[in-house]
């Protein structure tokens, strides 16, 4: 069943995360979002994924996959899920866990590259049995599909190179023909060999493209990407418009659009109010943070920041969840500062709304990132970003003291202390003429950044590679 009567064409989609089926960070949203578009554009997207248990298909049917005797047995069970369409999920042991990949400790699951591993090769051997027009493979849990499988063409979308999944040597042997491919420095690196086998590398914005072929920004895989390079490209992250959408957004005190910014206000009152952070004035500005606790998200930048933010003066309000020492850190910040700085740590998507709804800047000194989605949630709904020169910022945050259009936000050129404040102040001054500060705003909450534009460019990549 390749190329549809109907001159459609197929693409095989593969990922460990799924929203709302299996969600850990950006690459559920990433998957969800372009399959969705990419299907309203006429492709015929099969999803297929990790079954991690309990999730609930309509018209089920299943089917036994033929798989080498070290994956065990393993089947495939395909069928329709609500919101996300017709989905294929891979039954393989192992791959059942309450999280994808974490232990309750936080810990990652000890088999964890054996049991991707496992996924993988079923994942070869249901494609090889009836092949699709293009494979697109997705982040290191995949990349070993292509240790066994030699065609169709193959689009490797290079999300986040910190994980790349690298286990002892002896699998080299096991995960397909090809396996050899995968050796990394005397180990098995299941993303290498997929850099070195996919017919398109893409990186999920394009100077994350540019970046990951630096030895800075390489993580260890920029020479082989390197090697690559007439291969590798950059398409930027979309987010889903419907559920980001300021006039229609249930999880807002109140609605409101870019021709009535006055609106945005109740959000503002709302939010200070519900975090105890004192005046429902417009001044001190109030900046926003909203994210995982980690090292790449330049957490402890923003750390000395706290301290200094009286004499700006501005507010932070920041909602994160992950490090556990990073949030006793803030949860202290947040007791001896407490007219400036609040601290809720969680996951917690209704307050994530509020936060872009009722914020005036919105703070993201990542050291690296590779697309972000979280600066553009906060643009399209009028928080002005406060971001660093890294991966994908660049190309969504052009500056508004160097871009000849005016700009979407202020960008502090390299991920340190002095220039993170550098570019708060910028901001700060900026957004107390409110003329010059509503001009931002609806510049960022005019610009499409829906996943039409990036399906597009799947879509011809796809073609592209059909030929
Ligand atoms: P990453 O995938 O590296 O965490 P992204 O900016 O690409 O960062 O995507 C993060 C996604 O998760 C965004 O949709 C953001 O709104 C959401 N998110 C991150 N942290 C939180 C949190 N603590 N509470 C609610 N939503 C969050």
């Amino acid at each position: 069943m390749s190329t549809r009567d109907n001159g459609g064409m197929r693409v095989v989609f593969v990922t460990a995360e799924l929203a709302p089926v299996a969600t850990v960070g950006g690459l559920a949203a990433a998957a969800a979002g372009l399959v969705k578009e990419l299907r309203a554009l006429g492709v015929d997207v099969d999803v297929v994924m990790p079954d991690y248990g309990k999730i609930e298909l309509a018209d089920e049917h299943a089917v036994e996959i033929d798989v080498p005797a070290w994956v065990g047995t393993a089947s495939i069970r395909s069928g329709v899920h609500d919101d996300v369409g017709p989905l294929h999920l891979v039954r393989a042991a192992g791959l059942a866990r309450p999280h994808p990949y974490l232990q309750p400790s936080g810990e990652g699951w000890p088999d964890n590259a054996e049991r991707f591993f496992r996924f993988a090769r079923t994942v070869a051997a249901w494609i090889d049995a009836d092949p699709p027009d293009v494979v697109h493979l997705n982040d290191w849990h995949t990349g070993p599909v292509l240790a066994a499988l030699s065609a169709p063409p193959t689009v490797l979308s290079i999300h986040n190179l910190a994980y790349q999944g690298t286990t002892d040597a002896r699998w080299l042997t096991k995960i397909g023909p090809r396996g050899r491919h995968y050796e990394w420095w005397g180990a098995t690196n299941p993303l290498s060999g997929a850099i070195a086998l996919a017919d398109r590398i893409v990186a999920v914005s394009p100077n994350y493209a540019a970046e990951i072929m630096t030895p800075e920004g390489g993580f260890g895989l920029d020479e082989p990407l390197r090697h690559r390079w007439g291969a590798v490209t950059g398409i930027l992250n979309g987010i889903d418009t419907d559920v980001w959408n300021p006039a229609v957004d249930p999880l807002i005190a109140a609605p409101f659009d870019r021709r009535d910014l006055t609106r945005r206000d109740d959000n503002r009152i709302e939010l200070i109010n519900r975090l105890d952070l004192g005046s429902t004035d417009t001044s001190p500005p109030l900046a926003a943070v909203v994210t995982r606790l980690t090292d790449q998200k330049g957490i402890d930048l923003i750390e000395p920041i706290v301290p200094l933010l009286a004499d700006i003066p501005m507010r932070l309000a920041m909602l994160g969840s992950g490090d556990a020492d990073l949030a006793g850190r803030l949860h202290e910040l947040a007791a001896q500062h407490p007219e400036h700085f609040a601290f809720v740590e969680g996951y917690d998507e209704s307050l994530s709304h509020l936060l872009f709804a009722g914020s005036d800047l919105y703070l993201m000194p990542s050291r690296f990132e590779p697309c972000g989605l979280t600066q553009m949630q906060a643009m399209r709904y009028g928080s002005i970003p406060v971001v660093t020169a890294v991966g994908g910022l660049v190309d969504t945050v052009p500056d508004a003291d160097a871009d000849p259009r005016g700009g979407l936000g202020f960008v502090a050129a390299r991920a340190r202390g002095e220039d993170v404040l550098a570019a708060l102040f910028r901001a700060a001054r900026r957004i107390r003429d409110p003329r010059r500060r509503g001009a931002l705003q609806r510049r960022g909450m005019a610009v499409d950044w829906s996943w039409r534009v990036p399906a597009l460019s799947y879509r011809a990549l796809y073609r592209d590679l059909v030929g």
